[in-house]
């Protein structure tokens, strides 16, 4: 385990913080539980460090899981694996993810510039609780788990479970989160990823859809609809994925589905965009996304 004091900050805020790197999952949460709340998971930094420069989140004492081995990605009984220091180039260009999970490749692929995505990793964009996060709508759209693990044993929680509020997750002071764990899309699985912005690069989500469904003839099953960026946390959208399941898609099905999504939404303008705006898009790409014509290939 390495450790080694630095300092932070202009000369005359300057604090004093301590680094340790974790060679292991053990380490790690060795080191979570000696420090709790006092300790900064360091993964990729491309959300704690801009938070650290801008003085919102003052460096105590740091703990790099860089280097702790939970840099993978698996398959096996219907099952994606992916360790929380994988990063999002890595999940984007491995094969078994773009044919057991698309919609997790397409949507990080999506994820600021090659930069970031070499080193963004997808525990860090999970742990975050950014309700614009790219992979946490994609993966709540999987119906995606987390396995969360500390000295005190391990637990596996639903995605839906695991955000709270804006930065905030049911995420222990001394818990690690290591693994996403996401079921495999079948082949008659119906899905979108769509991230709406004011610009085509490096762009911050105004509103990102990512959606899911089986079809079994026409009628629709295991439906689920996430939204990004139109609620404190990444938002599924259940009422919708009720009215759907079991029955076949019709016009007017279409169009009650993607009206109850809307109204779903909390009435909160955004930096971005307004309530009233985000309800409208929300309505339009949910109805695109039923009509089928929309699904890639
Ligand atoms: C210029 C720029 C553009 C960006 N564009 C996008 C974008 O388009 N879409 C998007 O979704 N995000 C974007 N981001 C945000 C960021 O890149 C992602 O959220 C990234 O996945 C964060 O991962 P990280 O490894 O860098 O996390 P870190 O910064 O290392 O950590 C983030 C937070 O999670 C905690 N943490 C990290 N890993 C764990 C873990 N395994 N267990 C427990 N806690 C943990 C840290 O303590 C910290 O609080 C952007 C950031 C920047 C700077």
């Amino acid at each position: 385990m390495a450790d080694s004091r630095f300092f932070w900050g202009d000369k005359n805020t300057m604090a004093q913080s301590e680094f340790y790197s974790a060679s292991n999952v053990k380490e790690a949460s060795e080191l979570l539980s000696r420090f709790g709340e006092r300790a900064n998971v360091l993964a990729g930094g491309t959300d704690l460090m801009v938070e650290v420069n801008q003085r919102r989140t003052p460096l105590k004492t740091v703990v790099f899981i860089g280097r702790a081995g939970l840099d993978y990605i698996e398959c096996g009984e219907g099952t994606l694996r992916i360790g929380a220091t994988t990063t999002h180039t890595d999940i984007a260009a491995s094969s078994i993810v773009q044919e057991n999970a698309p919609l997790l490749a397409e949507a990080v692929r999506s994820i600021g510039s090659p930069a970031i995505r070499n080193m963004g990793t997808i525990g860090g964009n999970v742990a975050n609780a950014s309700p614009g996060a790219d992979g946490s709508a994609s993966l709540l759209a999987l119906g995606a788990r987390v396995k969360l693990i500390s000295v005190r044993g391990e637990r596996v929680v639903d995605l839906e479970q695991f955000f709270v509020d804006i930065g905030k997750t049911v995420l222990a002071p001394d818990e690690l989160l290591t693994e996403v764990i996401v079921p495999v899309q079948g082949e008659t699985t119906r899905w979108t990823w769509h991230k709406l912005g004011q610009r085509k690069a490096s762009v911050c989500a105004v509103i990102s859809l990512a959606a899911s469904l089986d079809l079994e003839g026409s009628t629709c099953r295991s439906v689920r609809i996430a939204l990004g960026t139109v609620a404190p946390t990444p938002f599924l959208a259940r009422r919708a994925g009720e009215l759907l399941e079991g029955k076949p898609l019709t016009p007017s099905l279409v169009e009650e589905a993607a009206r109850a999504a809307s109204e779903a939404l909390p009435d909160r303008d955004g930096l971005r965009a307004t309530a009233w705006y985000r309800r409208r898009i929300c309505e339009v790409l949910i109805k695109r996304f039923l009509s089928l014509d929309v699904f890639p290939a």
